[in-house]
């Protein structure tokens, strides 16, 4: 990196805590699906803020409600009602066909309140003992990063050095209905599960996982709740990844592109008797519902909708993975995904995914490795079909050799 790259980044070494490991790029500006650096190199970008730019980079729209709101008013707090609050609701529950949402702010926060959400349903609908609430979850899931979620993470770094832990929790194999059956209990109040799991590197379940976890939490009287966070709003060829299936979810989270990238707004979806058993006072956020982010989260929706996004990751996506399914086996184990939510996983012995991911950087493409072996590829879902085709071709050139060979 140039020596102005080098001054931003060592501030970000000196001043900030270590929590992550960036490539080394600074990038300045953004329109599209295009990123530019501060020495003015162009990115195709190809992680979308982990899949929250699902509307491109700045998009005019989002720009317009920006200015439009700023210079009305942006914070009220819940305290006072607010006139972009209900609109919201209205929308997203359209949106989502359920009947109630409860705003937040990150994905971890409305994780965290579907949690609280389906432990006092458990308590005051299904009538089961104070304090002894179960939640399934599944083993390599990512919800987030608070104590209580990690508290259920398989991955070791993620909560060694952070407990004590918070009880309640039990994993059963992702993509296993079996055993998600076998570990019901008269406790169980849900299933808390992602339809793909991102993180643990793009796990797509085999078909009519979806409609049998289902049909279980049904069956057994237990909340289906999908942390649709990373593979909502389009992200992998459907408004929602559980619409691949007969999958009704009594919970929906939301977050990442629901706020269109301008602003960090998370929701937690349901029925009326999900959602409803909270009172005045049971949760909160001071900035949950402020009316900015609702305003712009509103705008990001209609652009989901009215661009056609879930249709054009559908397409975008086929092409993608027929694309690269030429890829040399030696190098490259998998390539999978679903709409423009991608992974490819490189062969153990063909090198490490900070190796490619570097290699794409120079080639101007910014994608991150997921684990080692693993290099995700989320585009913004408004990106042009030739930025796709060079998508296509610089990678077919980076993984068409092993570590070594290049
Ligand atoms: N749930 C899923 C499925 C996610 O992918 C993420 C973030 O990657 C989260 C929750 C956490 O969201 P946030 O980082 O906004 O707290």
């Amino acid at each position: 990196s140039s020596e102005i790259a080098k001054k931003y980044i060592d501030l970000a070494n000196k001043y900030g805590a270590h929590n992550y490991h960036p490539l080394e790029v600074v990038l300045t500006k953004g329109f599209g699906e295009w990123v530019w650096d501060i020495d003015g190199k162009k990115y195709l970008d190809m992680l979308s803020a982990y899949s929250a730019v699902n509307q491109g980079h700045c998009h005019p729209r989002l720009q317009k409600t920006l200015m439009d709101q700023s210079q009305k008013i942006t914070l009220t707090s819940r305290a006072f009602h607010n006139d972009q609050m209900g609109l919201w609701l209205k929308q997203i529950t359209e949106m989502c066909g359920m009947d109630m949402a409860l705003p937040m702010n990150t994905g971890a926060e409305a994780v965290e309140t579907a949690i609280k959400i389906a432990r006092k349903w458990g308590y005051v609908v299904k009538k089961i003992p104070l304090n002894s609430a179960e939640i399934i979850v599944c083993d390599h899931n990512f919800h987030g990063r608070t104590s209580t979620i990690v508290s259920f993470s398989s991955e070791p770094q993620y909560k060694q050095e952070f407990g004590p832990f918070c009880g309640g929790f039990k994993a059963v194999p992702f993509g296993d209905a079996d055993a998600l059956e076998k570990a019901i209990t008269p406790n169980t109040v849900g299933f808390l599960f992602e339809p793909i799991q991102g993180e643990a590197g793009i796990i797509v379940p085999h078909d009519g996982y979806l409609s049998q976890v289902s049909s279980i939490c049904k069956k057994h009287n237990i909340l289906c709740i999908a942390d649709e966070i990373q593979t909502g709003m389009g992200r992998t060829g459907k408004l929602f990844a559980h619409q691949y299936e007969d999958c009704h979810p009594d919970v929906l989270i939301l977050g990442k592109a629901l706020g269109g990238a301008f602003y960090p707004i998370s929701a937690v979806v349901g029925s009326k008797d999900v959602i409803g058993v909270l009172k005045p006072g049971d949760h909160g956020s001071t900035f949950g519902g402020n009316s900015l982010a609702c305003a712009l989260s509103q705008t990001a929706m209609s652009i989901t909708i009215e661009e056609d996004l879930p249709q054009r990751s559908f397409k975008l996506g086929e092409k993608f993975r027929k694309a690269l399914s030429i890829l040399p086996k030696h190098v490259v184990k998998e390539v999978r995904g679903k709409g423009l939510l991608n992974a490819i996983e490189i062969q153990k012995e063909a090198g490490h995914g900070r190796f490619y991911s570097e290699l794409l950087q120079e080639r101007g493409i910014l994608a991150k490795e997921t684990h080692d072996v693993t290099v995700r590829f989320a585009p913004p879902l408004i990106m042009q079909d030739s930025s796709l085709d060079f998508a296509i071709k610089t990678i077919l050139e980076v993984f068409s050799k092993t570590q070594d060979e290049w």
